[in-house]
């Protein structure tokens, strides 16, 4: 009995004991939760709050001074095409949209071509690409051949925009149909400007690359009438960007512009891409006189002996400088040729300004060329080749 009474005392000893120390648990448990509540919210929420709030301020500009493309800007590119050849390759960006105007000057001026889009073009597509006639120097790098893939292989275009006309039935221009064939087969949506100009089949006049700039396919009366001069069948765009439109012809020759004019308002344009590579035969006085441009772009390689012996109508040729140097002096030619032999018609090639990137932000352009930035009245070809007149 006294040994049961004992043993009872000493348990409830120990039970006392086991109290006290739950008892102690419990008030540090508590203690910690406490003092848990308080660190989230007095100090981990508001330190998370201003780090929230500073990143916000990031965002809207604050990023330590460096400048940026801005939201709606939009640049241009007129594209050196890898070899001595005159020809057109003008690649336009706006956020993620990117427009491709032509692809020459030969096939293997895809890599060129592909290799300097890459560089601004992360996801590989091309919202819209104009074709605007089936000479080679505007289409053999979408036709391509056995050594060089199609420019419609390398990126998926969307939508696809050419020449509702043409006399070609060369190999290239063979090449350039099942090229383009092949991207509609496999989901790109092809028009023809004509299409375009009278919103048929879905196609549009006009479409939107941003909230502030447009793509605009314009009327020439050679989309759907006979001209013996493929370059009178040119696909004629305008893009607007802001207050300012820039014009791109192709190589639409004399009566060709003398058209546009009679069937389009064309307005005042900040930036004209030279008609014609500069050949004489286009940039006419009363162009230029409608669209007084203040920026001329030329794609060409200035001084080769391409199509001609003499010298003055090498492009840029002398008579298209002397109309439009009266309205500006801001001329910009990707490539220049060296070694001429104006006998042989034989030369090499070397960059001009190279390739030449025009920046807006809708109002003001800046020209900057991957070779140099000099205006041509400036250049030393130009003085040798060429005068103010
Ligand atoms: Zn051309």
């Amino acid at each position: 009995m006294a040994k049961r009474q004992r043993r009872s005392r000493g348990r409830s000893r120990v039970l006392r004991k086991n109290k006290f120390f739950t008892g102690l648990i419990i008030a540090l448990l508590v203690l910690a939760l406490i003092a848990g509540a308080y660190y989230y919210f007095f100090i981990y929420r508001k330190k998370n709050q201003s780090l929230e709030e500073n990143n916000g301020s990031d965002s809207n500009g604050d990023n330590g001074g460096e400048v940026l493309e801005g939201e709606g800007d939009l640049s241009i590119h007129f594209l050196e095409l890898g070899n001595k050849y005159n020809g057109d390759c003008i690649f336009i960006k706006t956020g993620d949209t990117e427009v491709l105007i032509d692809g020459g000057s030969r096939e293997d001026s895809s890599d060129d071509i592909e290799r300097y889009i890459d560089g601004y073009c992360t996801d590989g597509v091309l919202e819209y690409v104009i074709v605007t006639h089936a000479d080679q120097d505007h289409i053999a790098a979408f036709a391509g051949n056995r050594s060089n893939s199609s420019l419609f292989e390398r990126f998926e275009c969307k939508t696809i925009i050419d020449f509702p006309r043409t006399n070609k039935t060369t190999q290239t221009y063979q090449r350039y149909l099942e090229a383009r064939n092949g991207e509609v087969n496999e989901g790109a949506v092809r028009y023809s400007a004509l299409q375009c100009y009278r919103e048929e089949d879905g196609a549009k006049r006009s479409y939107a690359l941003s909230e502030n700039a447009s793509l605009n396919i314009l009327y020439n009366y050679y989309y759907e009438n006979y001209s013996s001069d493929e370059n009178n069948y040119s696909v004629c765009v305008t893009v607007t960007h802001g207050k300012s439109t820039y014009l791109f012809t192709g190589d639409l020759e004399e009566e060709g512009e003398e058209k546009l004019l009679e069937y389009n308002d064309l307005p005042q344009c900040k930036l004209y891409k030279a008609g014609h590579h500069g050949s004489s035969t286009s940039s006419t006085e009363k162009l230029l006189k409608a669209i007084k441009p203040e920026y001329v772009c030329v794609c060409c390689c200035a001084g080769a002996p391409e199509y001609t012996k003499t010298n003055a109508s090498t492009f840029p040729t002398q008579k298209m400088l002397d109309r439009v140097l009266r309205y500006t002096k801001n001329v910009y030619v990707t490539s220049m040729a060296t070694e001429v032999d104006l006998e042989k018609k034989d030369w090499e090639v070397t960059s001009m300004n190279g390739n030449i990137v025009v920046r807006s932000d809708g109002e003001h352009l800046t020209v900057t060329g991957s070779n140099n930035s000099t205006p041509l009245p400036e250049t030393d070809w130009f003085l040798n080749h060429r005068n103010l007149g």
